[in-house]
């Protein structure tokens, strides 16, 4: 038997367990075919850019696609911590 959720309120977000990811691909166009050199996998924007920077300096290339990726995930809305809310007096 499945098991049903059906009662539960859920919220989703970022996954703590898991870390974003960035990758970079050379859209730039020499003339007749794109580039599309891909970097690895980053594992910070700094990556993504050193990267970028690198395929500049070896080819001359200025115009890329960068995707970032995230992992979820859902979380039922009465085990999530309450907001903590600082006032500011000044
Ligand atoms: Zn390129």
């Amino acid at each position: 038997m499945r098991q049903r959720f059906r009662f539960q309120s859920w919220t989703t977000r970022q996954d703590p367990k898991s870390e974003p990811e960035y990758k970079t691909v050379c859209v730039a166009d020499d003339g007749d075919k794109a580039c599309l050199a891909e970097s690895q996998t980053e594992a910070t924007p700094d990556d993504a850019d050193d990267w970028m920077r690198a395929h500049l300096r070896d080819t001359g290339h200025r115009h890329f696609r960068r995707t970032f990726t995230d992992f979820a995930e859902l979380v039922p809305t009465d085990q999530l911590e309450p907001a903590r809310v600082q006032r500011v007096t000044a």
